[in-house]
């Protein structure tokens, strides 16, 4: 993706200097912090993805960051600004207001929110509660290493897909579904949640049509592919289990894939109404 001459926006929260300090004490509560987190819907990858340290690995220290952090941070900035050119257009035709851009909380290791703290196993979330998301730029080199989804624009999808869970949460369908949620069974409430995921995918298609003047040799497959390395089929076969599709709560690979390209193809986000899709 050619970011250069784009501005960095200013919607960020750099709190990688503080290396976690508020952290402290996490220890035994992760686990029910993280579902507390899951809860919400708009988590995403977390469950599978043990062991990726964070806790433990904290000072209260404030410290400089490194050159790739700072890279990444740039980058994740630049990107963040295309997401709000691009909603700042759309959101209006859709939603007959203006577009309210969230804010990027950049952290390292572990982080506070009003959805309950997060660490680095944590993966990046949207927090409806502050209008937030939560991403440990760490995340990017679990992508490439972890997940086989290398690549500057599956980096960048993964931001345009948290900021899809806020454009989502602007429309008023995040809290309509997580409303929803609370009322039915598990399995249920699994269903909406793979809809609501499918559609941030699609929505992440429509801003990468938007940007694809910026699009490099192989970016799109580069998106392509994190979303069939995310998918809960695969990311369930990979840590070694038979998918289980009642548990699954962002899609198959091929449906990620899908919806992703709906989204691009299409350029429009009134075709990612997942909800009403009679087949996903
Ligand atoms: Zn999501």
């Amino acid at each position: 993706m050619r970011l250069r001459g784009v501005r960095k926006s200013r919607n960020v929260e750099d709190r990688r200097k503080m290396s976690g300090g508020k952290g402290a004490g996490l220890g035994g509560v992760g686990l029910l912090v993280v579902l507390a987190v899951g809860y919400f819907a708009g988590i995403d990858v977390t469950p599978l993805l043990e062991g990726q340290g964070g806790i433990g690995q904290q000072s209260t220290a404030s410290r400089e960051l490194t050159e790739a952090e700072q890279r990444e941070g740039e980058f994740a900035a630049g990107v963040l600004s295309t997401t709000e050119q691009v909603w700042g257009q759309v959101f209006p035709q859709i939603a007959d207001k203006a577009y309210q851009p969230p804010v990027m909380v950049l952290y390292s290791g572990v982080t506070s929110s009003p959805c309950g703290n997060a660490s680095g196993a944590t993966g990046p979330f949207y927090c409806p509660g502050d209008e937030k998301f939560y991403l440990d730029t760490a995340f990017f080199t679990t992508m490439r290493q972890k997940l086989g989804a290398g690549g500057d624009f599956a980096a960048a999808y993964v931001i345009a897909h948290e900021v899809a869970h806020h454009v989502q949460n602007e429309l008023g369908i995040l809290p309509k579904v997580n409303q929803r949620r609370q009322a039915v069974g598990q399995t249920e409430a699994n269903a909406l949640t793979v809809r609501l995921e499918l559609q941030a995918d699609c929505l992440s298609g429509v801003w990468a049509r938007a940007v694809s003047s910026t699009l490099e040799r192989g970016d799109l497959q580069e998106a392509l592919n994190a979303a069939k390395q995310i998918g809960d089929d695969t990311l369930q076969r990979n840590a070694g289990r038979v998918p289980q599709p009642h548990t699954f709560t962002h899609g198959t690979s091929e449906q990620r894939q899908r919806w992703f390209s709906v989204g691009y193809k299409s350029g429009d986000a009134n075709s990612c109404d997942t909800f009403s899709a009679a087949r996903l």
